[in-house]
């Protein structure tokens, strides 16, 4: 998945965790499942909505609520990706033995969309929105009283 449907599902896995620790394991896992599902990956200009996605979801359920660490876990196997990224390391697209995720590295495949575009794009706004609304985060802090 793209960073940010990382962040939405981990959160809507988090609501359902009793503890933010546990939560955030079971978000690191909901990466790797993720990124076995054949989906429509974004380049790195999704960074900005991803970090917003993590503040948005902090602000409305708390620091140390699970949908925030839940996301966090989700989200936190792709930072691997960073010194790549900044290196303009050209292998930084395929799977690389240095890094520690099995999706990221090769162990397991990370599935690309086989379908238009277009569809792919979609698909990540309507499990991102899907994630965020089951996760309770829909919703403004003020809502909630
Ligand atoms: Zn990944």
């Amino acid at each position: 998945m793209t960073g940010f449907v990382h962040a939405a599902l981990g959160a809507a896995i988090g609501r359902y965790c009793k503890h933010p620790a546990l939560a955030f394991v079971v978000g690191l896992g909901s990466h790797i499942v993720g990124d076995i599902i054949p989906h429509h990956d974004m380049d790195i200009g999704e960074t900005p909505l991803v970090f917003g996605t993590l503040a948005q979801i902090g602000r409305v359920h708390g620091w140390k609520s699970t949908q925030f660490w839940g996301a966090l876990g989700a989200v936190c196997p792709d930072f691997e990706h960073i010194p790549y990224e900044l290196k303009k390391d050209p292998r930084r697209f395929e799977p690389m033995k240095e890094k520690f995720i099995p999706t990221h590295n090769g162990m397991l495949p990370h599935n690309k969309w086989p379908f238009e575009d277009k569809w792919g794009v979609m698909l990540n706004f309507v499990l991102f929105i899907a994630g965020l609304w089951i996760a309770g985060t829909l919703v403004t802090p003020s809502d909630k009283t």
